[in-house]
């Protein structure tokens, strides 16, 4: 079957604030760009983010850049490339700025400066004491950039092909990217999107979780497709679980509760945290914070009728500070825990929240497809699809959505040289688009395999039990084999319905296949990994180590190997910082 074929100078995969944001550069520069997205590009995850963007812009006491930088890398648990950082944190001021120029409604201060609240591991004067620097639009943050740059983009003459799903990259014989294919889901039609560059912006994985606070697109389309085009996976045994999702349900609760002044009570009214990170106490980083109450559960203090929750007080607050500065949040309280936290504390646990691996990338999102940083011709990422590695083993609260924007500046900027130096498009080899053609058919030959949904729980179950806040060895080891199990199953799925037109039993069974590449890279490296840094926490392993272990895993999907790479300890412009024990 022959497939159609459009041209494009660039081709964007994701409509959320990486992809946005990178469109943008483009078609300002003139390029004839496609964004494809597979919701509509207001509705991708970045919407939902609530807390805010960091930046040191100094508006509520005094903040410098390189305060950042240092927390940035502490929060890493020195995972992170110091050169990565340097380069986010020194821009995140203009980022800002820019988003604001763009039309981003910020919330004021009385003195008409952009907002900014406390947020997990922020400090003044190298972890001295806390710092407001995290910008935001009360806890809509994401929702007002999103549509921000939305509306820039249209005006831009972006073009915009939505509720498409991109199925694969298409690749030559040299490894260059020569654009993807993707199902037109009204249709059902395939295309190829045939491009000088590509690049992904799409978004994280959550989804192999059981409870998560992602949403249920958040299907790490980007990372299947670049795995199965045979390129790696870095750091994914490193998932962040944000402390406070609502108990039973997910739904996150945003940092900036415990940033507005809320805090952590146990069974016995304790503030716990104390124990545990004396001096940032509500205000550790994520890893440290859910820890704790992964523990306080467990040992016996938590609360609710299966003493499996925490309580998270603001009752406490201002009832207007609520109102005003966390409308979403009561929302999300009243709907899904049934409390109003002006007069009652809501219930939460750790729920999978954030992937700090992905799709590795030098720093101007250019793909590197193995242990020397050589780079992928016409291939880009950006992202929580991309590890670059500003997060390393663990990321900040608010550090995303600046990540998202830093990034995708700086590629949108390498794109436009790289289309200026290569005006032509390479030829497609003449199998392009065979294997999307070839998955397809399977999907509507298969007769008598288990339904997507049955083998999506079981993988989902798989990682949750096997692969959680703590990881303990033998759930390590059998996980491994139970997800590879899972993986063969993923092969054989069937579904009943075969029509074209809006078939969301396809869609579901095509991410499938993708999710299960990033759960086997994310079991595979973190049995692997034998040491707890940051968000990977292991019970045979309590302590870093940077002798052995101070280097990004790399994940390839044949035969599921494992490269690594060292860690980039020297920043840009400034002296580094050296490595010390992680305490708060
Ligand atoms: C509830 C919540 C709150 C958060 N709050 C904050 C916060 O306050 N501050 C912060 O810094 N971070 C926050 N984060 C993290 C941050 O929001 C995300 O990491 C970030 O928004 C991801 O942006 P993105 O552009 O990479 O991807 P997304 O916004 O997830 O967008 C992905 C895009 O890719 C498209 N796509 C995916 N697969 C395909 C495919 N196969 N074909 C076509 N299109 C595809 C989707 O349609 C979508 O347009 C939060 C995350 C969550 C879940």
């Amino acid at each position: 079957m022959a497939i159609a074929v459009k041209q494009f100078d660039a081709v964007v995969v994701g409509g959320g604030g990486a992809g946005l944001r990178a469109a943008l550069q483009l078609s300002a520069a003139g390029l004839n760009v496609a964004v494809i997205s597979k919701v509509f590009p207001t509705r991708s995850h970045t919407v939902a983010a609530q807390g805010g963007i960091a930046a040191a812009l100094g508006n509520v006491g005094e903040d410098k850049w390189l305060w950042h930088m240092y927390d940035t890398i502490k929060g890493s648990d020195y995972l992170g490339d110091q050169d990565a950082i340097e380069f986010m944190c020194r821009t995140a001021a203009e980022s800002v700025y820019e988003l604001e120029h763009f039309g981003m409604p910020f919330d004021r201060m009385d003195n008409g400066r952009i907002y900014q609240r406390p947020f997990g591991g922020m400090t003044q004067n190298f972890g001295e004491s806390p710092v407001s620097r995290t910008c935001a639009a009360a806890d809509r943050t994401g929702h007002a950039m999103l549509h921000t740059l939305y509306q820039r983009n249209v005006q831009a003459n972006t073009q915009f092909f939505i509720e498409w799903l991109a199925l694969d990259l298409v690749c030559d014989a040299d490894g260059d990217v020569l654009g993807v294919t993707a199902m037109d889901m009204e249709t059902g039609e395939v295309t190829l999107l045939h491009s000088k560059t590509t690049l992904f912006a799409t978004g994280g994985g959550g989804r192999i979780f059981q409870a998560s606070t992602n949403a249920y697109i958040n299907t790490g389309d980007g990372l299947g497709m670049a795995a199965r085009a045979g390129l790696p996976l870095q750091d994914m045994e490193f998932w962040q679980f944000h402390p406070t999702g609502v108990a039973g349900v997910g739904v996150l609760i945003s940092e900036g509760v415990r940033g507005e002044g809320g805090y952590l009570l146990n069974s016995e009214g304790e503030r716990f945290m104390e124990r545990y990170a004396p001096k940032a106490r509500d205000l550790a980083s994520r890893d440290v914070v859910s820890r704790a109450v992964a523990t306080e559960i467990k040992e016996g203090r938590g609360v609710g009728p299966d003493k499996d929750a925490i309580l998270l007080k603001l009752d406490h607050l201002d009832p207007e500070t609520i109102k005003t500065k966390l409308p979403g949040i009561r929302e999300i309280a009243l709907n899904f825990a049934n409390v109003d936290p002006i007069h009652e504390p809501i219930p939460i646990v750790p729920t999978a929240h954030y992937m700090m691996g992905g799709i590795p990338t030098n720093l101007d999102g250019q793909v590197c497809r193995n242990a020397n940083n050589d780079v992928v011709q016409g291939f880009y990422a950006v992202g929580e699809c991309a590890c670059v590695s500003v997060h390393g083993a663990n990321r900040l609260g608010s550090n995303s959505l600046l990540d998202l924007m830093v990034f995708g500046r700086a590629a949108g900027n390498h794109m436009v040289d790289y289309v200026r130096k290569n005006p032509t498009h390479k030829p497609l080899p003449a199998d392009a688009g065979e294997q999307t053609l070839a998955r397809l058919a399977r999907l509507d030959a298969q007769k008598g395999g288990e339904s997507v949904a049955e083998v999506g729980t079981a993988m989902r179950k798989t990682m949750s039990a096997h692969c959680g806040v703590f990881r303990f060895p033998d759930l390590l080891k059998d996980g491994v084999t139970r997800i590879q199990e899972v993986a063969e199953r993923v092969k054989s799925t069937e579904i009943k319905d075969k029509s074209k037109t809006f078939n969301t039993a396809r869609v579901e069974a095509l991410e499938l296949d993708n999710l299960i590449e990033l759960a086997m890279a994310t079991m595979v490296a973190a049995e692997a990994r034998q040491e707890s840094r940051g968000a990977h926490c292991r019970e045979d392993f309590p302590a870093r180590d940077d002798a052995q272990w101070l280097k990004h895993s790399l994940y390839f999907r044949e035969g599921q190997q494992l490269d690594y790479k060292p860690v980039r300890l020297k920043p840009l412009s400034v002296e580094p910082f050296p490595l010390k024990p992680r305490i708060y």
